[in-house]
């Protein structure tokens, strides 16, 4: 193997300590908790788990999550109204939404509701937009992970030939505006690309965010390339038991790329890791504080 790993799960707890250091900081000095509502809906059990995990990440750092829980079959107007008290509540500086939602519910209308200065997830409209302006606002959590991930591999990003495979609105767009905000040069690829693969040849920095196992090939990388792998996909293993993996052939790419994240343990803890910064950020700017430096 050739590639160095990139280590998401080490660099996700540096962050976290540095994030704890801080809420320390503001508790001290101004008496200021960041607290943040996760509201789930319904039961599904992946959701369940991503919500658990965040909430505990949140009391780590010294920070408070509520958890709001809610039934499947709740209408799209009881959600809203509950949005908009958790937008009222001035001890709610984040709001999150785990999503999916169940189909009597609009994901778009209830996103649309949430007080862009608590959005911490930065999907809504007026994020993506200032995003896209190179304005500041909050920014979505896996994207910003990503990014870390490869200037802590590649230093600074200017200039570097960037790919990014997937175009949703939680992953592959946002990577695209934050890595032009870092002055790379790049390409958003989809289902319709044509020729993947030598599109994929030309990336100094590849990011893979199909949800496809295994996907992207040994023969698809630059050599040199820096990876960066966002897919979690679950697929059959040894003795009945399924294993995850990326959407990057991690032991083909490795041998030919300079620098790969693992799945898992790349991108994954960035992402809560990222949660957390955004809860301070949001905080910061509810009560009139300065960002922290992180
Ligand atoms: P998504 O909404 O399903 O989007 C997938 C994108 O990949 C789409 O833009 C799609 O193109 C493109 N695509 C699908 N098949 C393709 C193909 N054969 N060739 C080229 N492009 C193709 O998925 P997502 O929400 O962005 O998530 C992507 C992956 O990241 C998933 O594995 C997900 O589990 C993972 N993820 C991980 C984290 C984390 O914290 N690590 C967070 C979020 C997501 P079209 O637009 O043309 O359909």
């Amino acid at each position: 193997m050739t590639a160095s790993i990139i280590d998401g799960k080490a660099i996700a707890a540096a962050l976290r300590g540095k994030i704890a250091g801080e809420a320390r900081r503001l508790k001290e000095a101004h008496g200021l908790t960041p607290g943040i509502a996760v509201v789930l809906v319904g039961e599904n059990p992946a959701s369940q788990v991503y919500v658990r995990n965040k909430s505990k990440a949140l009391a780590e750092a010294g920070m408070r999550a509520v958890d709001r829980k809610l039934p499947a079959d709740i209408s799209e107007a009881a959600l809203l109204d509950l949005v908009a008290a958790l937008n009222a509540d001035a001890h709610v500086h984040g709001i999150l939404v785990q999503l999916p939602l169940p189909p009597q519910i609009d994901a778009h209308k209830i996103i649309a509701a949430i007080d862009p200065a608590k959005d911490v997830d930065g999907f809504h409209p007026l994020n993506v937009g200032r995003l896209a302006s190179g304005l500041p606002g909050l920014v979505p959590c896996t994207p910003l992970g990503c990014v870390m991930l490869a200037k802590s591999a590649r230093g600074s990003l200017a200039g570097l030939e960037a790919v990014v495979v997937g175009r949703s609105n939680i992953v592959g767009k946002p990577v695209a505006q934050l890595l032009l905000a870092e002055n790379a040069t790049v390409t958003v690829c989809h289902s319709k690309t044509r020729d993947l693969a030598a599109v994929c040849r030309r990336a100094d920095l590849l990011v893979a965010a199909i949800g496809r196992a295994e996907m992207v090939r040994g023969g698809w990388v630059k050599p040199g390339a820096t990876v960066i792998d966002v897919g979690i996909n679950r697929v059959a293993g040894e003795g009945g038991k399924s294993r995850l993996v990326g959407d990057a052939a991690f032991a083909e790419v490795a041998e030919v790329a300079g620098a790969i994240t693992p799945v898992p343990g790349g991108v994954g803890p960035m992402t809560i890791a990222c949660l957390l910064l955004n809860t301070l950020r949001a905080a910061c700017a509810q009560k009139g504080l300065a960002a922290p430096k992180l």
